[in-house]
């Protein structure tokens, strides 16, 4: 009998993580000297500093046994659980219900959920460079476009509004905005958040807002986006992932901001869509009250206070070498760092700093070309901050030979 092969779907082929396809090109050498180092996963679980409280996991324990989440629920997740989060996440200018609030299967099943119901092929989104890059994989899938709106890293990494009209057209259905910002480490003023609304509001397109990095803020305070919207619908995603710092857990949700209810027929669509699959687990919903209201006072303020020691040390190591750019971080678990390529004698751009990096100091960070952004890295800080100072000080060394003034240093 001949051989015989299982071919894949164009959508299966056409799906990929620009993370990973990188990822897998910074290979650290297989025998090195020093202990091979990861700056590369956003994953705070993984550090002992980092680690979940307690309460939260007593309250998923009390939910399981109580065998109330052994069946399927509502596609959106429990009445109660939903209520907890419409009235928790209400404001002065706009009040939610039940209704407003869908559970998902973290907050990546949340984005993928609302592109999925939301896009039709050949329509396009606004999403951020440097920004998160799943906007781009799911879009990619769904055969729509990306366009990539500028961020300016000096003027705390705000939207380029010029760039923002130059792009958008009458297929663009919405506009991403990450805050606080994966890869930048950002946080919008309400200003800016007032300013982007009123752009959106003009062109009539709904915001996507990224707010999983809620409350991870060091000094500017973090100000959800719903709370400042009048005309405009804003889909604000969250999850338990870095609200309560484990990824495991898959649990995230939709907070749907739409005081004249324009979404009506977008609703309908979600459901439809959620009716085939991706519901969050039924007991993990449960939990989410009594996890919430068993956070203790000043929990994301200790978190946050960690974070912003690590985030000083990237800055004090880093901000004297003249090759390097490090804007400091004001919230989320990352600092960007931007490149001078121009003064490296062999390297071009950031994905070759990140492979000549692993290669030769055993140090593993994700280029920018990661986050559809170009000349700069991204550092995890939520990291042991003895692997934070051996790692800056790699960099420093692997700077040092290879940037340009070396040569002239080594003809004397
Ligand atoms: C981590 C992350 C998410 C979603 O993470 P989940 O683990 O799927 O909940 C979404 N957006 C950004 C910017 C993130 O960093």
């Amino acid at each position: 009998m001949e051989d015989w092969t299982i071919g894949a779907s164009d959508s299966a082929m056409n799906s990929h993580n620009p993370i990973y396809t990188v990822f897998n090109k910074i290979i650290p050498p297989a025998q090195f000297h020093k202990p091979v180092l990861s700056l590369v996963a956003g994953d705070p679980s993984k550090c002992s500093d980092f680690q979940v409280h307690p309460a939260f996991v007593e309250a998923v324990c009390d939910h399981l046994r109580s065998g109330k989440g052994n069946c399927y629920s509502h596609q959106h997740g429990s009445k109660e659980a939903r209520e907890f989060m419409a009235q928790k996440y209400s404001y002065d200018n706009i009040k939610l219900t039940f209704e407003d609030i869908i559970f998902d299967f973290g907050g990546s099943g949340a984005i993928f959920t609302i592109v999925q119901s939301l896009l039709n092929p050949g329509d396009n989104i606004l999403a951020p460079s440097p920004g998160y890059p799943l906007y781009e994989s799911m879009c990619q899938n769904r055969g729509c476009e990306v366009k990539h709106y500028k961020l300016k890293p000096q003027e705390n990494w705000e939207i380029d509004f010029n760039d923002l009209d130059a792009l958008v057209d009458d297929r663009t259905k919405l506009l991403v905005v990450i805050n606080p910002s994966n890869p930048c480490g950002s946080v919008f003023s309400r200003d800016h958040l007032l300013q982007i609304l009123d752009w959106a509001k003009r062109h009539r397109i709904c915001i996507l807002a990224d707010e999983v990095y809620e409350y991870l803020t060091f000094e500017k305070p973090f100000i959800p986006m719903g709370s400042l919207t009048d005309e405009v619908p804003v889909f604000a995603i969250g999850t338990m992932s870095k609200l309560c710092l484990v990824p495991g857990w898959r649990c995230g949700w939709i907070k749907i901001y739409d005081k004249y209810k324009r979404c009506g027929e977008l609703r309908r669509g979600i459901e439809n869509f959620k009716s085939l699959v991706a519901h969050a687990p039924h007991f993990m919903v449960n939990a989410i009250p009594q996890i919430l209201t068993s956070m203790p006072e000043g929990y994301s303020a200790e978190v946050s206070q960690k974070l912003k020691q690590r985030a000083d040390i990237v800055y004090q190591k880093l901000s004297g070498i003249p090759e390097l750019t490090v804007i400091p971080t004001e919230g989320s678990i990352y600092s960007m760092i931007l490149i001078d390529t121009n003064a490296f004698r062999d390297i071009p751009n950031s994905e070759v700093f990140a492979e000549k990096l692993a290669a030769e100091e055993g140090l593993m960070l994700l280029p920018a070309e990661c986050f559809s952004s170009e000349s700069g890295f991204r550092i995890v800080i939520c990291n042991p901050i003895e692997v934070l100072e051996d790692s800056m000080d790699r960099i420093k060394e692997f700077v040092k030979r290879h940037k340009i003034a070396n040569d002239v240093e080594d003809n004397n």
